[in-house]
């Protein structure tokens, strides 16, 4: 295997092309067996009810290489399962697990040589996609749809290692409503969350801060992170809400949380309960967790850390989190899957 020649140790978060992609198709109720291709294109009916009507779910993982070598997935059952509950809500087919890791199987060793190095601090982003690709003009799921997964090398989030970030708690706008489709990760909430995300940074903020649709009364979440405060004893607590997307990283946290004693909780949790924190996070896929520096509520300010300087409670769960995934710590809750590689 050759690896690509990349500047491993700078790439950005941004979509960079790789070799392949897979596609499924499902037509007359089932699935076929997927197909590799080079074409970075979807040939598509301009009635896709995709483009009309918002039959789209995707997800995001990371592929690790190891310090051993072994090439790993962190936690991908967990993301198939999440895209049948997404399927679900929106009326489509689901994609069965076993299916699910074939994907990423197959396209991952189909673009092997675009797996980062260990110890660049880059990873294979991978994005599975389902859309509805069969034409209707009337409102109803499609007949036809496509499972895509595609992969991309990137860098870190933060390039420069920690940067605690700036949230705003947005009361103008919802993100989803309270029995919607927040919890699940389709298309159409991102669109809908780009306005707030887009006045809080106009504002001067790095990004805004949900409180739930119903009451405007606990916090939700934070665009596409979720979010969670460490308490003045020493708690981590997250926000229990129907419209917040379970994320995976912030249950493989709560576990983490608890094997170092934090208690861990997941509750409403109060808007005011901000001035409480001793820290907070934003966890996801992308970032693992961005620290929180402040968070403003009105014309109030809680500080948790400074510029460049994470809270300890954020480093330390980062760490024992991201050595996991990179096979440096012991992966006690079986949350790596070596994958099946051809060389
Ligand atoms: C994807 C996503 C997250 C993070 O989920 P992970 O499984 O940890 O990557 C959080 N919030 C929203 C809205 C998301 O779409």
């Amino acid at each position: 295997m050759q690896r690509a020649a990349l500047d491993w140790k700078n790439l950005g978060f941004t979509y960079r092309k790789t070799d392949y992609n897979i596609r499924y198709t499902w037509k007359d109720g089932d699935w076929d067996n997927g197909v590799i291709t080079d074409d970075e294109y979807i040939p598509m009916h301009m009635a896709a009810t995709c483009l009309h009507y918002g039959q789209e779910a995707f997800e995001g993982l990371k592929v690790y290489e190891q310090k051993n070598g072994d090439v790993v997935v962190f936690r991908d059952v967990e993301n198939a399962r999440r895209m049948i509950r997404s399927c679900e809500k929106i009326y489509m087919p689901i994609v069965p697990e076993a299916m699910f890791q074939d994907a990423i199987n197959r396209v991952v060793d189909a673009n092997r040589r675009y797996v980062p190095p260990f110890g660049t601090g880059a990873t294979l982003y991978v994005r599975p996609l389902l859309i509805g690709t069969g034409a209707r003009i009337g409102v109803r799921p499609a007949d036809e749809y496509m499972f895509i997964v595609m992969v991309t090398p990137v860098g870190p989030y933060f390039k420069a290692g920690f940067k605690p970030v700036s949230l705003v708690i947005e009361e103008e706008f919802d993100r989803a409503a309270p029995n919607g489709v927040g919890d699940v990760k389709v298309g159409g909430n991102y669109a809908a969350g780009l306005r707030a995300s887009f006045k809080a940074k106009a504002n001067g903020f790095t990004e805004a801060l949900y409180l739930d649709a119903r009451e405007k009364k606990y916090l939700d979440e934070s665009g596409p992170a979720n979010f969670f405060g460490i308490t003045q004893d020493g708690q981590y607590v997250t926000p229990a809400s129907h419209s917040v997307l379970p994320s995976i990283t912030n249950m493989s946290l709560l576990q983490i949380a608890d094997d170092m004693g934090l208690r861990p909780q997941q509750r409403p949790i109060e808007v005011n309960e901000i001035f409480n924190f001793v820290d907070a996070g934003c966890c996801g896929t992308a970032a693992v967790i961005t620290p929180v520096k402040s968070i403003t509520w009105r014309d109030k300010e809680a500080v948790y850390c400074s510029d460049d300087m994470p809270g300890e409670y954020c480093a330390r769960l980062y760490n024992r989190l991201v050595n996991i995934q990179l096979g440096i710590e012991e992966d006690i809750h079986g949350w790596i899957r070596r994958l099946p590689l051809t060389d």
